[in-house]
């Protein structure tokens, strides 16, 4: 295990990645093979057997994600949602409920009520600023698992992680947060209670718009092992070269995160004063209605950048149509800036329900 008395960037480059003992190749040579030749019936070299239940690229990258979000196991998966899957089939079973925010991300939603539904698992959005409702949804519903995602995709509302994580153990239910947007250089919910933090390591983690993956991290063995369980019987795994790219996004992350935090303020703050805009969500601005929450479990407010327009649906869409250094396009995350009209692209799949988004929001990523 890194030690979590260095800092992250140091735990970023090294965590995982020691010199190859052979060549001395600093980069850990990856490695394609799908199977490993065994000295005896069951004799192995190195405890690799075959690729769906262990891969030493892939090995290097959960060692990686761990140190980086003060976690002892971590778990690489083909998506973020494939993770959050994985997560959900591991610790809970037909019968039980979650209580998710009711600004969760559509994918995250329809996975949960589409799918995941089907099978037997209740659910609750509630909004996650009002501890009285979540308590009571938790409470009324024996829940298994409480689900935050903050900041939120794509309100960029704050959920108040410690007091959650408060409520939610009180009440014997275990706390994932969705790390995504904030990425583990900005926000470490393990440390802030959490039990179970995921990731999409498509947007931040990665961070070149070049590989879709997703991650879970978590301290608690016993649950480590049921997760690691079904990364093992289901194989929604992340592929060598997916774990390889991966791993060179995270050496870079905190640089990465710093710029991104910088210039999504100067967006956010030139936004606020132009007369065509309605509202800017970021918690980096003072007028955040969560701001000093967002300052006392973030070191910097990130990326990602929501703005409504007072001209409507059509001023929202004619903005999205017609930039230029922005490229319209779904994800975030990456060193390129992007832009979403959430309601048609991102957020889809929760139109009409109570998760829909506002039609004269735009949602920006900016490198
Ligand atoms: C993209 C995203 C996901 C889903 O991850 P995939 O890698 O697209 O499967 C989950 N949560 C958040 C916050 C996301 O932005």
């Amino acid at each position: 295990m890194t030690e979590n008395t260095q800092g992250f960037n140091t735990r970023a480059v090294h965590a995982g990645q020691g010199f190859e003992p052979r060549t001395g190749a600093v980069v850990p040579p990856l490695h394609f093979s799908s199977t490993y030749a065994q000295d005896g019936i069951g004799n192995l070299r190195a405890g690799y057997e075959y690729g769906r239940g262990g891969n030493p690229t892939r090995d290097a990258l959960q060692e990686q994600l761990a140190a980086v979000e003060n976690g002892t196991h971590a778990y690489s998966f083909s998506s973020g949602l494939a993770a959050e899957d994985s997560v959900i089939r591991a610790l809970a079973e037909p019968g039980d409920h979650i209580v998710l925010g009711n600004d969760a991300y559509g994918g995250t939603y329809r996975l949960i009520s589409r799918v995941l539904g089907g099978w037997g698992i209740g659910n609750t959005p509630v909004d996650m600023g009002d501890h009285a409702a979540l308590k009571d949804a938790v409470e009324a519903n024996q829940t298994k698992l409480v689900w935050v995602e903050s900041p939120s995709n794509p309100m960029m509302r704050i959920s108040d992680i410690r007091a959650i994580a408060k409520i939610t153990h009180e009440a014997g239910a275990l706390l994932v947060v969705d790390n995504t947007f904030a990425s583990p250089a900005l926000q470490q919910p393990l440390d802030l209670g959490a039990d179970v933090v995921i990731h999409s390591t498509t947007k931040y983690i990665g961070g070149h718009s070049d590989v879709v993956g997703g991650a879970v991290v978590l301290n608690d063995p016993v649950l480590a092992e049921a997760i690691g369980f079904i990364q093992f019987a289901v194989g929604a795994v992340s592929g060598p070269m997916d774990a390889f790219l991966t791993t060179r996004g995270l050496k870079t992350l905190g640089v990465r995160m710093r710029t991104h935090s910088e210039n999504a303020m100067a967006v956010a703050r030139w936004l606020q004063g132009r007369p065509e805009v309605e509202a800017v969500h970021y918690p980096g601005l003072e007028s955040h209605p969560q701001h000093e929450l967002a300052k006392s479990q973030m070191s910097d407010f990130g990326g990602m950048v929501s703005v409504q327009f007072s001209g409507g649906e059509d001023a929202a869409r004619t903005v999205a149509e017609s930039t230029r250094v922005f490229t319209l396009a779904e994800s975030l995350g990456a060193i390129e800036s992007l832009m979403n009209y959430p309601s048609e692209m991102t957020h889809a799949s929760v139109k009409g329900t109570e998760l829909a988004v506002p039609v004269n929001l735009l949602r920006t990523a900016t490198s």
